[in-house]
């Protein structure tokens, strides 16, 4: 069953926007919005919970204060300087504890406790535009790789047990660790980029990831009429890298009005960028070996 990513190389290009506007036209899809920690696709398509589950990943150190004697080996031990006194005792921050375990096998006393740590919810939605897997990791918290992987596990399962014939993702922006694990096995990579210098430099560093995992690759330029030269630029860089260019799009507030009514833009209206978007995904099913 084919995967679609889309993703861009930053955030801010319009990217949601587009995949919820791709949600809308494609038929018999799951929706999965795989970035973990400014998760957005919720605000254009408001799901409502089927199952909620929370995600726990690693663990972290707790220091039981009635069994502290306030000797602190752990504190001396934690190359992470994450114990620190409290009164007559000792107490972990968890904003710098690793989890690596040293100080729950030196304490002589067995004060400190293991649990595992709770690092964001997940949950399955109903949404009009069909259902939706998506997340949102807590602040300050890591393992998105980890919660990506278990969404599109679980993208994947409800798909197969739904009769569907795709999964179609929201990805998370830059370049890191969580699309990494988005883009890993993924059938297509939908690349959304802005004419800017910035957005191309973007655009070449999401490739060069694209080629490393060997994932299949088209590019979408957004509010191409914003800037022609920069435009020209990206389609050059794209024909020297045999990229197709799926879409050019052009800048338009139908975009911002839909959303400000929560819609997606092809619900909105049928002309200007919403036809264009259309297009677009018939280009990407296509490409995805999907019927439009
Ligand atoms: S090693 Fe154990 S008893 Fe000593 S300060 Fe740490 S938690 Fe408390
Ligand atoms: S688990 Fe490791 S990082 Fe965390 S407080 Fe203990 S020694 Fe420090």
């Amino acid at each position: 069953m084919p995967e679609v990513l889309v993703i861009s190389g930053k955030g801010g290009t319009g990217k949601t926007s587009l995949t919820g506007a791709f949600a809308q036209v494609a038929q018999g899809k799951v929706i999965c919005d795989l970035d973990v920690d400014a998760p957005d696709l919720h605000l254009l398509l408001q799901p409502e919970a089927l199952e909620k589950h929370e995600f726990m990943s690693g663990h972290q150190a707790e220091i039981d204060p009635e069994r502290c004697t306030g000797c602190g080996i752990c504190a001396e031990k934690c190359r992470f300087e994450a114990i620190k006194p409290q009164g007559d005792v000792f107490a972990v921050d968890p904003l710098k504890c690793e989890g690596c375990k040293l100080c729950v096998v030196t304490c002589p006393e067995e004060a400190v406790e293991f649990p595992e740590r709770h690092c964001g919810r997940w949950q399955i939605s109903d949404t009009r535009l069909g259902t939706m897997v998506h997340a949102q990791l807590f602040p300050g918290e890591e393992n998105s790789g980890r919660l990506v992987a278990l969404l599109r596990g679980r993208a994947r399962e409800l798909a197969d047990e739904q009769g569907m014939s795709l999964i179609l993702s929201d990805g998370p922006p830059g370049i890191g660790c969580p699309v990494i694990s988005s883009l890993s096995g993924t059938d297509l990579a939908v690349i959304v980029t802005e004419p800017t210098p910035s957005g191309r430099h973007d655009l070449e560093r999401v490739v060069e990831l694209c080629r490393h995992f060997k994932v299949p690759a088209g590019v979408i330029v957004n509010k191409h009429d914003l800037n022609s030269g920069q435009t020209q630029a990206i389609e050059d860089y794209c024909a020297a890298q045999d990229l197709e260019v799926l879409a050019l799009l052009p800048y338009d507030p139908a975009i911002t009005e839909a959303m400000v009514k929560g819609l997606v833009v092809t619900e909105y209206n049928d002309n200007g960028i919403a036809a264009a978007l259309r297009l677009a995904w018939r280009r990407i099913a296509q490409k995805a070996g999907l019927d439009a």
